[in-house]
């Protein structure tokens, strides 16, 4: 094997590959190993895999919890609610079969004999559905898969909506306990694990954790998919190793097009931080607040109202709530309608305090963190946007580029 520095999950650079036939899939992978159970579950936890849907879970824990219960079910998690990234679609679509079989040893090494994947309505799909049935018929798959659409909302992919919709229910977040690990489709215990993760998991079980740790830090090893977006020459998903720094990441987004003022990291549940050259890992942005989230890196131009664009996904986000709990029924609401306030020059006043207030009141008081990712996401652009704050106040703004930089969908689009 030659030194291993370019992609890994991606047949070759961005969505330029695909690798939808099964024996193209196997010339470059290889068939899918007979690791077994426990020696799966040992390989993942000596790579050191971490969940790549957000959390950075270890994956290793996961398993070990679901394997523990009786007539488990193993779910690859698609529904990539977030409209700043498209790392989970691209590889579904570049890399179907690294998924299939991510999903396959997961359900071995929990003792699963049901796996579902779960994906945004639309063309992946139908996609998927040939796919699995293709496996079927050349029998490669030992566990049964059925494919399941999600609602096109933010909150669709939250383990708990996702077992919801399983269970014959709508998308939408439950109370926790019991853990969806613990009682989940069907009462039984459930994996939920995000595509990348199962590819990084089918990629770990041929070529074993030294190879996996070759890449990536000793603290978090491998690479990651990231979505880079906004004020970039060649916008669109990258892989990378974790820690790789954000000038570095850029430059794979083709290089800033125009001045960058400000980095959203992590998404609209994420971090506004000054543009600042930092690594992208968890250990990295521990000290600013951040995570790298489900590897979301978006460049904030200089020419751009950082105000008016985080009025815009608050919004959004207050849009998307399952209007279930206080926070979000009233709480998010307020916080939207008091960003656009301090969006708009001249009406800024005393919203900056008021909105440090309404943040405080909604986090940690619904039933999945819904609140809390908005009320983090809010409070980021209050700090980073403090010259902007001022402007506003004093009735003016310096942004002179109108165009919008962050994606926002029609709110509430999708079905529940
Ligand atoms: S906190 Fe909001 S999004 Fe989460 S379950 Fe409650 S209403 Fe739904």
């Amino acid at each position: 094997m030659g030194v291993d520095t370019g992609s890994r999950l991606l047949p070759v650079s961005g969505s330029g590959g695909r690798l939808r036939d099964l024996r193209a899939h196997e010339q470059v992978h290889g068939r899918l190993p007979n690791t077994g159970a426990a020696d799966l579950i040992a390989a993942v936890r000596d790579a050191g895999l971490t969940g790549r849907g957000g959390a950075a879970f270890p994956t290793h824990r996961k398993l070990s919890a679901v394997a523990a219960g009786r007539h488990p079910v193993v779910v690859a998690n698609a529904a990539e609610g977030e409209p700043v990234s498209g790392k989970d679609q691209l590889l579904l679509s570049a890399a179907p079969h690294l998924v299939l079989d991510g999903l396959q040893l997961a359900a071995r090494a929990v003792g699963a004999r049901d796996a579902v994947v779960y994906v945004h309505a639309g063309p992946l799909v139908a996609l998927m559905r040939d796919l699995v049935a293709r496996r079927a018929a050349d029998r490669v798959d030992a566990v049964a898969v059925r494919v399941v659409d999600a609602p096109a909302r933010f909150i669709s992919g939250q383990e708990s909506a996702v077992v919801s919709r399983l269970n014959g229910g709508s998308a939408l977040p439950r109370t926790v306990p019991p853990a969806v690990f613990q009682k989940g489709v069907g009462g039984r215990p459930t994996l939920v694990q995000n595509v990348e993760t199962l590819a990084h998991l089918a990629l770990i079980a041929r070529n074993g954790p030294a190879w996996f740790r070759s890449r990536g830090t000793a603290e978090e090893p491998g690479t990651m998919l990231l979505t880079i977006g906004g004020a970039v020459h060649a916008p669109g998903v990258v892989e990378a190793d974790i820690g790789t720094p954000v000038g570095m990441l850029l430059g794979l987004g083709g290089g800033p097009s125009r001045q960058v003022q400000a980095l959203l990291i992590g998404g609209y549940h994420g971090t506004w931080l000054p543009a600042e050259d930092l690594p992208i890992s968890v250990a990295g942005l521990r000290p600013y607040g951040a995570t790298p989230g489900a590897g979301v890196l978006v460049a904030l131009p200089s020419d751009v109202c950082g105000l008016v664009e985080t009025a815009r996904a608050v919004g959004y986000l207050a849009g998307e709530s399952a209007g279930q709990c206080g926070p979000c029924r009233s709480g998010l609401p307020a916080l939207a309608a008091t960003m656009r306030g301090l969006a708009t020059p001249g009406r800024a006043g005393a919203a900056p305090e008021r909105i440090a207030q309404l943040a405080g009141l909604v986090e940690g008081r619904g039933a999945c963190h819904h609140p809390d990712g908005t009320a983090r996401f809010v409070r980021s652009a209050l700090a980073v946007f403090h010259d902007e704050i001022v402007a506003h106040q004093d009735g003016w703004c310096r942004a002179t580029h109108p165009a919008p930089v962050l994606p926002i969908p029609s709110t509430g689009s999708g079905a529940r």
